[in-house]
C-alpha cells in the first residue's frame, strides 16, 4: 500500500478551550481492563455514585463472579470519625480470603477518596507487605476531577511499570505493545509480527501478574492506544524506546504500525505488508459495503476519548467521510505527530467549552457527532445521528479483521436517523 503522507492538519492552528466539559471519570477503564488482566481484582475506594457508574456500565456482569467492587466511604468516614486504614484492610483481607485466584488487586482511587485525602499508595504498599501470600497490592486513581475516561486505564498501567522487572544484562531486543487489546487482536497483530521476524513480543496489560514482562534500554515500545502518556513516560524512564507510528485503526494505520514495528528491528517492512495481503484483502472488500453509506457524509467529534484523531484519520481517508471538527480532550504532539501529517485540513480543537463547542456543531448540522453519553440524547433529540465514544473502548476495533466493525460502528447510527425521519 502506497500511504501519502501530506502536511495534514499538523499546520493548522489548534483551538484550545478551556471551560465547561462533559466527560466520564477514569473508573470506566475498569470495564475493559478486568477482562484482559485475568487474575487481577478492582476495589475503587469511593462512593455510592462510583458503584452505580461501574454496575450500570458493566450491567452483564451481574452474572458472572465480578472483578471489581466498591468499597463504599460511609458518612462517618467522611466525617474522619472512623479509621480508614483499619477498614480497607478489614475489606481487603476478607475479599483475598474469599477469593484466592486473586494475584493482582487494584486499589482505584475516586473524587471522594481523593477528597478526604486517603492515601491508597500507602495503603497499597502496606498490604502488599501484610499479604504475603503473593498478592501484590497497587494503587491509582480513576478519579473524575479534572480527567477523562481513558485516562483510568493510562493510569492503571503506568502503576504496574515500576512492577516490571528489569531486562537481563545482554538479553537481546524485544517489542512491547502497549494499550489493552482483546485476545483476539493480540493473537493477529502476536502471529504477523512474530511471523516478520521480532523474536520478543510482549504486551502491556499482561493477561496474568507472572506474565508481566520486563523492560529495559533494549525494549521498544509500541502503543497501541494514544492515551497513554503517563505510560510511556514511565516506561522511557526505565530505558524503552518509543517507536513513533500511526494508531493500528483502519487498514492504513495498522499498515503503518506494523511496518514501523518492523522497521524499528531492522526488519524489510514489505515482508509484513506481505504477510497481511490476505487480511488486508478481506478488510478491504468489507469496508467499501460500509464506505458507500458514509462517504461525502459530515462528522464532527466532541473531546472524550482521546481516539478521535486516530478515528477522525480514519473516518477521513478510507472511509471518504467530510471532518467538520476534531475535538480532543489533550492532544498529545508528539505520540500523535504521524496521526497529525495524515489528517486532512480540518479545525482541531483541544479540551472543551462544551456550550461554545454544541453551538458550533448546532451551526455546522454534521450527519454524524461522536460524543459522550451526556451530550448524545440533546442532539440526538435535536435531529443529529450520534456515537457514543464509549463504545469505541468496548468494541475490538484495532487491526485488520475488525476495520469493517468499526466502520459498521457508525454505519449504524446513520441508519437509525434514516430510518426515523422516513
Ligand atoms: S466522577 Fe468521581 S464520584 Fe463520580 S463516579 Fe467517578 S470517581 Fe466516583
Amino acid at each position: 500500500m502506497n500511504i501519502s503522507v501530506s502536511p495534514g492538519a499538523c499546520a493548522a492552528p489548534v483551538l484550545k478551550e478551556r471551560g465547561q466539559r462533559e466527560v466520564f471519570c477514569g473508573l470506566t477503564g475498569i470495564i475493559w481492563l478486568h477482562r484482559r488482566m485475568q487474575d487481577a481484582f478492582f476495589l475503587v475506594v469511593g462512593s455510592r455514585t462510583c458503584a452505580h457508574l461501574l454496575q450500570s456500565a458493566a450491567g452483564v456482569m451481574i452474572f458472572a463472579e465480578p472483578r471489581f467492587a466498591t468499597a463504599i466511604i460511609g458518612e462517618r468516614d467522611l466525617a474522619g470519625r472512623a479509621d480508614l486504614d483499619d477498614e480497607l484492610d478489614r475489606v481487603v483481607g476478607r475479599l483475598l480470603a474469599r477469593r484466592p485466584e486473586i494475584k493482582l488487586l487494584f486499589l482505584v482511587g475516586s473524587c471522594p477518596s481523593e477528597v478526604i485525602k486517603l492515601d491508597l499508595g500507602r495503603a497499597a504498599a502496606r498490604l502488599s507487605r501484610v499479604n504475603e501470600a503473593g498478592v501484590r497490592v497497587l494503587a491509582y486513581s480513576g478519579s473524575g476531577i479534572e480527567t477523562t475516561f481513558t485516562e483510568g486505564e493510562d493510569a492503571c498501567l503506568a502503576a504496574l511499570v515500576p512492577e516490571m522487572p528489569d531486562t537481563a544484562p545482554g538479553a537481546p531486543a524485544s517489542l512491547l505493545v502497549v494499550g489493552a487489546l482483546p485476545d483476539t487482536v493480540e493473537a493477529q497483530f502476536r502471529s504477523l509480527l512474530s511471523q516478520a521476524g521480532i523474536d520478543r513480543i510482549d504486551f502491556l496489560p499482561q493477561r496474568r501478574l507472572a506474565e508481566l514482562a520486563s523492560v529495559g534500554p533494549r525494549t521498544r515500545i509500541l502503543l497501541a492506544q494514544p492515551f497513554l502518556a503517563a505510560t510511556a513516560k514511565a516506561l522511557e524512564e526505565r530505558g524503552a524506546r518509543r517507536i513513533p507510528a500511526p494508531f493500528p485503526i483502519g487498514i492504513e494505520g495498522t499498515t503503518l504500525w506494523l511496518e514501523a514495528a518492523c522497521r524499528a528491528f531492522g526488519i524489510d517492512p514489505a515482508i509484513v505488508s506481505k504477510l497481511a495481503e490476505a487480511p488486508k484483502a478481506r478488510a478491504a472488500a468489507a469496508l467499501e459495503r460500509a464506505r458507500s453509506a458514509l462517504a461525502g457524509r459530515s462528522v464532527f467529534f466532541f473531546p472524550d476519548s482521546q481516539l478521535e484523531i486516530p478515528l477522525a484519520r480514519f473516518l477521513a481517508r478510507e472511509m471518504s467521510m467530510r471532518l467538520v471538527e476534531v475535538g480532543t480532550p489533550y492532544l498529545h504532539r508528539q505520540h500523535l505527530a504521524e496521526e497529525l501529517a495524515m489528517l486532512p485540513p480540518v479545525q482541531i480543537s483541544e479540551g472543551q467549552d462544551v456550550d461554545l463547542q454544541l453551538d458550533r456543531c448546532h451551526a455546522a448540522r454534521p450527519d454524524l457527532v461522536v460524543c459522550g453519553l451526556g451530550l448524545a440524547n440533546p442532539l440526538e433529540a435535536a435531529g443529529i445521528a450520534t456515537k457514543w465514544s464509549i463504545e469505541l473502548l468496548f468494541s475490538p476495533i484495532h487491526g485488520y479483521e475488525q476495520a469493517a466493525d468499526l466502520a459498521n460502528l457508525f454505519v449504524r447510527p446513520l441508519a437509525r436517523r434514516a430510518m426515523l425521519e422516513v
